[in-house]
């Protein structure tokens, strides 16, 4: 169930997607929600310098590791505009994060990419839960799905939806 609050973080998540495409990176965004609702971490893509591995759910991950318990991670809800690569849902799993929220799912953005005929990348498309079958997770969210597709078209070079 995504609630009103679910909402305003993925929009955050969303924004920050925009917000990397904007300066050149991919657009991938994601916020670190404490249990008392308080943003602990947010990042953006930072792959366009060169480290394909630099993605936000990565980010976030190695972050909650080094400053919250595990009491605290587990009960942290990731927001995400796109759902976890297996690189990060993996890692999300191995530091012992909690709820996930993603706008759009991998699949949807296969098939968009698939659409466009970008080749594909070479780690296989995998939901979250394929890699890391114990987590909680809710998505995609239809309310943000052209809006996201919008961002990839544009990086992609393709127009909005006619
Ligand atoms: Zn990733």
């Amino acid at each position: 169930m995504v609630s009103e609050t679910d909402l305003r973080h993925l929009r955050r998540a969303v924004d920050l997607a925009a917000e990397a495409l904007d300066k050149g990176d991919e657009p991938f965004g994601s916020v670190l929600v404490g249990a008392d609702g308080t943003v602990l971490f947010e990042d953006h893509n930072h792959v366009a310098g060169g480290d394909s591995t630099q993605h936000p759910e990565f980010a976030i991950a190695r972050w909650a590791a080094q400053h919250l318990s595990p009491a605290d991670r587990a009960e942290a809800t990731v927001y995400t505009s796109g759902e976890h690569c297996p690189m990060c849902s993996a890692a999300h799993a191995w530091v012992g994060l909690g709820r996930i929220v993603y706008a759009a799912s991998s699949r949807q953005l296969g098939s968009w990419l698939a659409e466009w005929g970008v080749p594909a990348g070479p780690v296989r498309t995998l939901a979250i839960t394929e890699v890391a079958p114990g987590l909680r997770v809710e998505g995609p969210v239809d309310s943000f799905t052209e809006e996201v597709r919008a961002l990839h078209a544009r990086l992609h070079g393709r127009g909005p939806r006619p």
